[in-house]
């Protein structure tokens, strides 16, 4: 992009030095913890970042071990890692599918092992200890340790489970979760473990594992709410002002007549809406900065469009750059706002934004 010629969409910038830096405290915070080796989630386009540069970036910084959700991801994901580093399907696929990507399938139930067995392939097994979501109920434990035949001409690299409540950690679920799994790994072949999540990294020794599988963190979310975020921000997002509009006391702005100015008032209109993840639920609520000045979004949030009211910021007028996210307004705060989770924030971010990547 040249200077001076105005930016027509967002500008979203990722700082792949903060992404890596943040793994690296992960990785060191959990050998210190005791335990072994750290993957990183990078699931949703790497949670709304762009997978595609993100993956190898955490590739150059040490990470081995990628989670994925979908088989599609996986695969979009192989030929740019090479043929060395082991990409986890969170979601599991037919044997097959995956045609050369070598993809591990994460088993998550008697009848994806029934599938699996007998294939000699690289697979990690799932036992849910708490979510009731996916992985091998306690009863289908229960027959898999009476009967492991099924595991059979598999390579199982791991066992896993994932904690439900490790963003609060005095939750008794947490605990318990614990204990079950490890109960339930002594009823099985020995095998590397993988147990923790970003937050379940920060809970001590008795979530150490071979291997942790943070992804939140890595993007800069905070894993220890409540606390000051021991991780670095990795994402600003700006979008340009289109059109800013004079208008006198008493005049409604946007859709349902949502906000009315109370005094003339400047209106800048920029260019990102709820179609981009700029949340609906957001109207009436968030700020945007400009030169470290606060903004209110006035109005409701359109498909395409936000209002501000930039009343008291003269400079500002079509071309210049509202960040949306960024120092003093982070992906966890935009989510407060919105009654979300950081996490909904970053991978609702649109694919209509540039995504601009400093060097790792
Ligand atoms: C998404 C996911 C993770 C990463 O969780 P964070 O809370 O983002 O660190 C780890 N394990 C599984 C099974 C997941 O689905």
């Amino acid at each position: 992009m040249n200077p001076g010629t105005p930016e027509s969409a967002g500008v979203l910038t990722v700082d792949l030095d903060a992404i890596a830096s943040n793994w690296r405290t992960l990785r060191d915070l959990h050998r210190e913890s005791g335990g072994r080796e750290t993957g990183a989630a990078v699931k949703a386009d790497a949670y709304g970042l762009g997978a595609a540069v993100v993956a190898p970036a955490l590739a150059a910084a040490g990470c081995r071990h990628f989670f994925v959700a979908q088989l599609a991801e996986g695969m979009a994901l192989r030929p740019l890692l090479g043929p060395g580093p082991m990409i986890a399907v969170l979601n599991g696929f037919p044997p097959g599918a995956d045609e050369n990507a070598a993809l591990t399938p994460v088993l998550n139930s008697p009848g994806d092992i029934a599938a699996w067995s007998g294939t000699g392939r690289d697979a990690i097994l799932h036992l849910d200890t708490g979510m009731a979501r996916l992985g091998l109920t306690p009863a289908e434990l229960d027959a898999l340790a009476e009967d492991p035949s099924p595991l059979r001409g598999l390579q199982l690299l791991l066992v896993m489970t994932h904690l439900a409540c490790a963003d609060e950690p005095a939750h008794p679920l947490n605990a318990a979760q614990a204990a079950r799994f490890a109960a339930a790994r002594a009823r099985l072949p020995a095998l590397p473990f993988s147990l923790a999540n970003s937050a379940g990294i920060f809970l001590g020794r008795d979530f150490a594992s071979d291997l942790a599988r943070p992804g939140c963190a890595v993007y800069g979310l905070n894993p220890t709410p409540g606390r000051p975020n021991p991780m670095r921000p990795t994402v600003r997002l700006a979008v340009p002002v289109l059109q800013v509009r004079e208008i006198p006391a008493g005049t409604p702005v946007g859709y349902g007549a949502g906000w009315t100015a109370q005094r003339p008032s400047r209106i800048a209109t920029v260019a990102a809406g709820y179609a981009d993840g700029y949340l609906r639920s957001l109207s009436g609520r968030a700020t945007g900065r400009h030169n470290w000045h606060e903004v209110p979004l006035v109005g409701r949030i359109s498909m395409d469009l936000s209002t501000f009211d930039v009343t008291d910021h003269p400079a500002i007028g079509p071309g210049s750059m509202i960040e949306l996210i960024g120092p003093g307004n982070s992906p966890d705060d935009v989510a407060a706002r919105a009654g979300t989770i950081g996490y909904e924030v970053l991978t609702a971010l649109g694919a209509r934004y540039r995504r601009a990547y400093s060097a790792a």
